[in-house]
């Protein structure tokens, strides 16, 4: 049997629907922002449940434009975690500012002891990442916010869909940034980004930003730049919103198959704490595993893609060593990185899929 990591040729079998509206849009010619555009950000904050939305050409951008936004330059310190994606920390240095590593708790997120020990007087936003589409503890992190006077921008690149108690992520702090890659909950068949707040101001400069600073055509207020979502990706995006709660609902199930099937294999696998309330969208399903590397080769000679997210944390990266600031104390990210596993979870696994891949590991522990 073979349990694939990748699905994407499964998601877009049947798109006629999406062909139709794109035969629509070819005819209108709004080849830029534009009526589609503006339609699918309405759709979007009001999932969300924010007051505004600007959407951008990927996550990497709108992570970008909520930095900026917040006026975040050279001499400003930006503390986020080591255990995330290279964009979260490429999009602090892109606007200047020294990225701030800290260590993850046992859940994988962000640690908020390990950011209250990494503020000085130059820091100036906390950025937490919803890592793997799970949650930090984002009340832990608002307190240290309002007790230090901080912004807190969220990468909430891998969190749509998510909620703690009913709320998205991306809606705690100022900005909330989104992806919507294809391995995100809401693939577009591309790229794709969003920037989300209740801040009438910031929405503003952001809009204009990510449209060369335009205010019509023959006016600009600022220097901006062009990131500019495309039409196509935002019809894209607005008709697989319509299928992201069952999506994430199918995810879900998966992932709690798993969770209590593996648990009965604790002497070799830890599975992370599942907080109540919290609504994970398992873009990843991670898991620590004993013997991990042995794991990974065992399985994927069993047709069972398993992968490593990652095997090296950002504070040891060689393009770290210049410009960030590094936490003295790495140890549960290093930890990880020598132990975490990425089981395949996506919605179209079956349960066959999920005993054979279960059975595979049990198997190699007990031989
Ligand atoms: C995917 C991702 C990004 C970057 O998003 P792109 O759309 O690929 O530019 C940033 N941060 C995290 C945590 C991500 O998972």
């Amino acid at each position: 049997m073979n349990v694939p990591y990748n699905y994407l040729h499964e998601e877009f079998k049947n798109c006629d629907d999406i062909f139709d509206e794109w035969k629509e849009l070819i005819q209108t010619t709004d080849f830029t922002l534009g009526q589609y555009v503006k339609e699918f950000e309405l759709i979007f904050s009001n999932y969300i449940g924010s007051k505004y939305c600007v959407s951008t050409n990927n996550g990497t951008d709108a992570l970008i434009l909520a930095l900026k936004a917040c006026g975040v330059g050279p001499g400003d310190e930006v503390i986020t975690v080591t255990n995330t994606f290279y964009a979260t920390v490429g999009a602090i240095v892109a606007c200047g500012a020294t990225p701030v590593l800290v260590d993850c708790d046992s859940r994988y997120q962000i640690d908020p002891i390990a950011i209250k020990r990494a503020i000085t007087t130059k820091t100036k936003i906390i950025l937490p990442v919803h890592w793997a589409g799970a949650s930090p503890e984002m009340n832990l992190v608002q307190e240290l916010a309002e007790e230090n006077n901080l912004i807190i921008v969220e990468d909430a690149c891998m969190g749509i869909g998510a909620s703690i108690e009913g709320k998205s992520p991306g809606t705690f702090g100022l900005i909330g940034a989104f992806s919507m890659h294809p391995l995100k909950s809401l693939n577009v068949m591309g790229d794709g980004g969003m920037v989300v707040t209740d801040d009438s101001e910031i929405y503003n400069w952001m809009v204009k930003y990510r449209n060369h600073g335009m205010i019509d055509r023959d006016h600009i207020e600022f220097w901006g730049v062009n990131m500019r979502i495309q039409p196509l990706q935002a019809i894209v995006a607005k008709h697989r919103m319509r299928e992201l709660d069952k999506t994430i609902a199918k995810r879900s199930s998966n992932a709690k198959y798993l969770d209590d099937n593996l648990k009965l294999l604790s002497d070799f696998i830890t599975t992370p704490k599942r907080l109540d309330g919290y609504q994970e969208t398992f873009a990843l399903y991670m898991c620590l595993a004993d013997r991990r590397d042995d794991l990974l080769h065992f399985l994927t000679a069993k047709g069972i893609e398993a992968k490593i997210h990652y095997p090296v944390p950002l504070h040891l990266q060689r393009a770290a060593l210049n410009n960030c600031k590094i936490s003295n104390n790495m140890q549960e990210a290093e930890m990880q990185s020598k132990r975490l596993i990425t089981l395949p979870v996506h919605q179209y696994l079956e349960l066959s899929h999920l005993k054979y891949m279960v059975g595979a590991i049990s198997e190699f522990y007990k031989t």
